[in-house]
């Protein structure tokens, strides 16, 4: 989860799994994580709701692990 100040600077992000909490310096997250913002559509029980999440890395790949078929890496070409 996310935490904004009120300027909107983002200022905290909390691990929803492990309930970590991600260094962010300057509205910046510094070190490994991911968010996932879903809409769920019409073929979904869930139809209407957009669901937000964030992972640490540990908890990505403690989550992936647990696939039968492992993510799709591929090497992005350019870093931002
Ligand atoms: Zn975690």
């Amino acid at each position: 989860m996310k935490k904004y100040n009120k300027n909107g600077q983002l200022e905290a992000v909390i691990c929803n799994s492990c309930g970590k909490k991600l260094v962010v310096d300057k509205g910046i997250v510094r070190e490994g994580a991911m968010a996932i913002d879903h809409a769920w559509d019409y073929f979904s029980e869930k139809d209407g709701q957009v669901h937000h999440f964030d992972l640490c890395e540990e908890c990505y790949d403690e989550i992936t692990a647990e696939f039968k078929i492992p993510v799709d890496v591929e090497e992005q070409l350019e870093l931002l």
